[in-house]
């Protein structure tokens, strides 16, 4: 079973790197990591992320309500919930502000495809969500249309959203992320990118079919319909078809997935619980008792 000191010591790990890259200034920035089926631990609002402590940590609901810690939540934890109830696949959230992403959402420029293997392989096309005002519902519908197939997004005119199997995990898709953009900047100065070509694109979807890896290319539609030129500007996929189903179901969670703690060893996957499964309280009022300073 994952230990939340464990969780809560990842957090600070990796506010401690997103710091350092400088992905966030003065208080910005949130991550977290779902407990259970109804518990999040989330860092706080209004301290930096590079100096925080484990047990400078909160916990809310699936709603947003406050269920335990000593500081105050971060109304921009409702995005994180957003996904967490739309993907159950999903045990942890990174939003910050990096520079170079956040430089093409402020210049609403759309990210090209197929024009870096790892961001193609890892991470998959890049959504821009459109602007809202932060920490609302609203805010956080706003990757309602891509949420169920996409595991980074662009916030216009804000930040992005990593998302992955443990707090290490969004963190790295994150630092992809960035340094794509970053790439894509000095590119542009000299002159522009070019995607990869078609051979190249081809070999990379079927790799990641192999890897087990979804990719809604490799489902939706071929690589190349219409509009790619091998060596060309732009590889031009048909529209994207938002998912058919609601968008808030909260669906009965999967056996949690393997997490990986920052020595780099594996938990063994616990078997599935429910919030209401006695081991599973347990952790939440271990959970609130370190919060509370009780331990
Ligand atoms: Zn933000």
């Amino acid at each position: 079973m994952v230990d939340p000191k464990d969780v809560a010591e990842a957090l600070c790990e990796v506010g401690r790197r997103v710091w350092q890259r400088g992905f966030v200034a003065s208080n910005d920035g949130n991550f977290s990591f779902r407990l259970s089926e109804d518990r999040v631990l989330c860092t706080p609002t209004l301290i930096s992320k590079g100096f925080m402590k484990p047990e400078d940590m909160v916990i809310v609901d699936l709603d947003g309500n406050h269920v335990a810690g000593s500081r105050k939540g971060t109304s921009e934890v409702r995005i994180h919930l957003f996904i967490y109830r739309n993907r159950p696949d999903v045990h942890s959230v990174v939003h910050v502000h990096p520079p170079h992403a956040t430089a093409f959402t402020v210049a609403k420029r759309d990210l090209p495809k197929c024009v870096l293997q790892e961001v193609d392989l890892f991470i998959g096309e890049i959504p821009m969500a459109p602007y809202e005002t932060t920490g609302t519902w609203e805010f956080a519908r706003t990757i309602a249309p891509w949420v169920h197939h996409h595991d980074c997004f662009l916030l216009t005119n804000h930040g992005a959203v990593a998302i992955g199997q443990d707090p290490f995990d969004a963190y790295y898709k994150m630092e992809t992320l960035d340094q794509y953009c970053r790439i894509l900047l000095l590119a542009g100065q000299l002159g522009d990118w070019q995607t990869i070509n078609m051979k190249g694109i081809e070999e990379l979807l079927k790799l990641k079919q192999r890897l087990g890896i979804a990719d809604k290319r490799s489902v939706d539609c071929g690589p190349c319909s219409p509009g790619v030129v091998p060596g060309g500007p732009e590889v031009v996929f048909p529209p994207y078809v938002p998912h058919p189903g609601p968008i808030e179901d909260s669906p009965k969670l999967p056996p949690r997935l393997q997490y990986r703690t920052n020595s780099g060893k594996q938990n063994a996957p616990p078997k599935e619980r429910r919030a209401d499964d006695p081991e599973v309280r347990a952790v939440i009022e271990e959970v609130v008792r370190r919060m509370l300073g009780r331990a």
